[in-house]
């Protein structure tokens, strides 16, 4: 009996050994899996940080404020170059760098070499899919180093499904980096969303079947109206004022807008009212569903960005009524996307950060009209002036090409072949724009920009927005509120507050509710979601992850 009593304790003692031994072999082969199932990233196109506390009572409990009430809060994330523009802003989110790495100087820039200015994303190898037009003529070829997207499908030889939507190429394009799943944008003529043969032969099927919903003519159907009593928008101007902007057709810019009207007159109408945003998370919801995104093994990456608010903050200005709505009825779109994946994937599986791209100048008439100093520059005022300064100088008419994103680009060729010296003539425009132009706080050179040094405070700016291949010889800083070519509406590319400070927000997944007011650079935000995932931070990056939200 004693014997046996021995026995079973011995075999038990065994089972229990084994079991704890093949429990931890377990758990040492197989690490646990902590990663979100999706990370949707949200980029609003041209929203200040401003926008958070200007409308903060009239936003539901659950779209901004829900994910600022619930996640963490950076209050304080700036971008670190010039110019503040949307191509050079989604890449630096989603490369954790800057221009000068990155690539991605402008919207438009002049290649070295060439006479001709071309658009970012224009890539004329490649056709578009899904309409007849040249709007899917696009790739991210010259995008230099990573983005997160890249590195998180890297990680797993491409497990992880990316995908980019916006209505803007360039706000699909460059978030989903290099080799995503798909990329898709708007195409106004054909009034669908389209891609590029860079990402595949044909669209999905269910594209083609939200495409021939028609959409965007329902969404135009109806007069453009305030969500809430007109008299209530107590955070913004009256709504008949001269520092806006109308649509074709329209002789004041007041509610309510007859979008069924406007549409015969005005090409652009659709992606110029907050219908835009509204159609773009449609899509967004219609992608998650459709491409079983967050129901897979490995983390899939989701890049929305709402083009809507730039096209409409450009017309009207950030103190307009319309875009106090445009924020308002996005809130209710973000609203309804958290509620998705609420109901289908669970938020304790998703990530979520939301950001913008850049902020917003307010118009600068009515910024006179409070007695800042305040104005605009017109470029071919500043072209034809510095052309004739040149002229008379050197006596060789057009030695300057353009001036774009606040740079004068010099005809390299012209200057060759007449035996000037090309640091010496931009070092002279130099001089002449800062005495000759009102509103120019500060210029530099090209080789200024190479060196390593200077007393001034925006230079570091500009020299994360320099690069020599792509950029022209002189860079003009304006005055804080004077801003390139309109009188009505708004401007958005300088290295001041307005225009650097974003909202930052992460929530979702492990996410600890928590608000920081410490400066933190956007590029951060790439290194963060790599160290989240535990992935490699992309090629270029130079930003690091922040704590609060990288660490577990
Ligand atoms: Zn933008
Ligand atoms: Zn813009």
């Amino acid at each position: 009996m004693k014997k046996n009593r021995f026995l079973y304790t011995t075999i038990f003692v065994i089972v229990i050994l084994i079991l704890i031994l093949s429990y931890t072999i377990i758990k040492i082969v197989t690490p646990k899996k902590e990663f979100p199932k999706l990370i949707i990233g949200i980029v609003v196109d041209q929203m200040s940080y401003d926008f958070i506390p200007r409308y903060w009572n009239k936003y539901s409990p659950d779209g901004f404020k829900r994910l600022i009430s619930n996640g963490y809060f950076c209050k304080n994330a700036n971008f670190i170059h010039f110019p503040t523009y949307t191509a050079p802003g989604h890449s630096c989110i989603y490369t954790g760098s800057v221009p000068a790495i990155n690539g991605i100087v402008g919207n438009d820039w002049l290649e070295k070499n060439s006479t001709q200015l071309h658009y970012c994303s224009d890539d004329t190898s490649y056709s578009t899919v899904g309409s007849f037009s040249n709007e899917g003529k696009m790739s991210p070829k010259y995008l230099i180093t990573s983005t997160v997207t890249d590195e998180l499908r890297k990680s797993n030889n491409l497990k992880s499904k990316v995908i980019g939507i916006a209505l803007k190429d360039r706000g699909a394009i460059f978030p989903a980096g290099h080799n995503p799943s798909a990329a898709y944008w708007y195409d106004e003529e054909s009034k669908k969303w389209i891609t590029s043969t860079y990402y595949m032969q044909n669209l999905p099927g269910w594209v083609e079947k939200f495409d021939e919903q028609n959409l965007p003519d329902t969404y135009l159907s109806e007069p453009w109206n305030t969500l809430l009593p007109i008299e209530q928008y107590t955070e913004s101007l009256e709504d008949n004022n001269k520092f806006e902007d109308t649509f074709h057709g329209e002789t004041n810019p007041v509610f309510p807008h007859n979008l069924p009207e406007l549409k015969y007159k005005n090409v652009h109408l659709f992606r110029d009212t907050p219908f835009g945003n509204t159609f773009t998370k449609d899509f967004a919801i219609e992608t998650i569903k459709n491409e079983n995104l967050g129901k897979n093994e490995t983390p899939d990456f989701l890049c929305i960005s709402f083009s809507s608010t730039d096209y409409v903050g450009h017309k009207f200005g950030p103190n307009s009524i319309e875009v106090e709505d445009t924020y308002l009825r996005l809130d209710y779109d973000i609203a309804d996307l958290l509620a998705y994946i609420d109901n289908n994937i669970g938020m304790q599986n998703v990530l979520i950060f939301l950001t913008a791209d850049h902020g917003i100048c307010g118009n600068p008439e009515y910024l006179k009209s409070l007695n800042y100093n305040s104005g605009t520059f017109f470029h071919n005022v500043v072209l034809d002036s510095v052309n004739n300064y040149l002229y008379r100088t050197y006596n060789i008419k057009k030695l300057a090409l353009y001036f774009i994103n606040q740079q004068v680009y010099l005809d390299r060729k012209l200057i060759n072949d007449s035996e000037k010296d090309l640091n010496e003539v931009a070092k002279n425009v130099s001089v002449y724009i800062k005495n000759n132009i009102e509103g120019v706080k500060n210029v530099y050179t090209s080789s200024e920009l190479e060196s390593d040094f200077s007393f001034d405070y925006y230079f570091r700016f500009f020299k994360n927005g320099f690069l020599e291949n792509r950029c022209g010889e002189v860079f003009v800083n304006f005055q804080p509120y004077w801003i390139e070519d309109r009188t009505t509406g708004a401007e958005h590319g300088s290295p001041y507050y307005y225009d650097t400070h974003v909202p930052l927000i992460f929530y979702g997944w492990n996410i600890k509710k928590g608000e920081t007011s410490e400066l933190i650079n956007m590029t951060d935000v790439a290194p963060t979601i790599s160290a989240i995932l535990g992935i490699s931070f992309p090629s270029g990056c130079i930003g690091r992850p922040i704590k609060e939200v990288a660490e577990k």
